[in-house]
């Protein structure tokens, strides 16, 4: 089994169609697909049929002491009123944020970006790195980490994170669908080990059942340390690329370092795939 937990579309701020996606993961060797686009679930309208086994799946953004933390939601049923609810709200919050950041960049003395940022979207849900184009494009920054680095990233003018849910909201969503909560990337946050503790104390006690304890190429150190997190926790462990487009290298998809042995992987406690249609 060759799974790949964690992968964006265009449908939210990746560059491949879902049929595309499935088309790589398939030249890849991947035997289990989960689609996490992120705050929508759109690319399982646009799937191929294939043999590879789709584990529906989702990204979601959320706040917990004013850090915008991801949680991915594997394994749930997709159409289930609790995450359709949800994603209609993080539809709206998204919307609302992407107003906000243009006025702020707007601020900082350059033309209102949420027309150009929204058409760049295109169909896909509007996100900050539809932001960092649009700064490209207008010759604001030389490149999208560039315009992390300046205007949208941690504690940056367009760093909008007060419009996301609170933890425990999210991963009730998720539960409520039948689903899995994972902690999504852990070690992205660059908290304290305290402060990464307390946060997955608060995880748990909200219902969450797993962490992702392997992240794209990941330094292994940081796998041994959330691999020893999740058994402290008893949580289960999932593992992704956090594939967005083949340019970044990093994060090819399929491609990070199998689990470590002792962890309990996240997919020994399904026992069957929620089907996605
Ligand atoms: P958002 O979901 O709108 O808050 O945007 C966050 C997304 O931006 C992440 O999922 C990444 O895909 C992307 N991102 C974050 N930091 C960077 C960076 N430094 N350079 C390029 N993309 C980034
Ligand atoms: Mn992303
Ligand atoms: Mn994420
Ligand atoms: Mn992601």
């Amino acid at each position: 089994m060759r799974p790949d937990l964690h992968t964006h579309t265009n449908l939210s701020d990746g560059s491949l169609s879902p049929a595309e996606l499935v088309e790589r993961a398939l030249e890849k060797g991947i035997t289990h697909l989960a689609i996490t686009d992120h705050d929508t679930a759109k690319a399982y309208r646009f799937l191929p049929t294939t043999d590879l086994t789709i584990i529906p799946g989702i990204e979601l953004s959320t706040r917990w002491m004013k850090i915008g933390i991801h949680v991915v939601g594997l394994n749930l049923d997709l159409s289930h009123p609790a995450i359709q609810a949800g994603i209609e709200s993080q539809q709206q919050a998204r919307l609302e944020r992407a107003e906000q950041i243009g006025m702020r960049l707007k601020k900082l003395g350059m033309p209102n970006l949420f027309p150009a940022a929204t058409q760049i979207a295109g169909d896909g849900t509007i996100g900050r790195p539809h932001f960092a184009r649009a700064l490209v494009e207008h010759g604001h920054s030389k490149d999208m980490s560039a315009a992390f680095r300046k205007y949208l990233g941690n504690g940056k003018a367009g760093d909008v994170r007060h419009v996301w849910p609170s933890l425990t909201k999210v991963i009730h969503w998720i539960r409520e669908s039948g689903g899995t909560a994972v902690l999504a990337h852990p070690a992205h946050y660059k908290l304290t080990a305290t402060k990464l503790r307390e946060l997955v104390l608060d995880f748990c006690a909200a219902g969450g059942e797993a962490l992702e304890v392997v992240n794209g190429s990941q330094r292994p150190d940081v796998t041994k340390k959330l691999a020893e997190l999740s058994n402290d926790h008893e949580l289960s462990a999932s593992c992704g690329s956090d594939f967005h487009n083949p340019d970044r290298r990093w994060s090819e998809l399929g491609q990070f370092p199998t689990l470590p042995a002792g962890v309990t992987p996240v997919w020994k406690q399904w026992n069957t795939i929620t089907p996605f249609a």
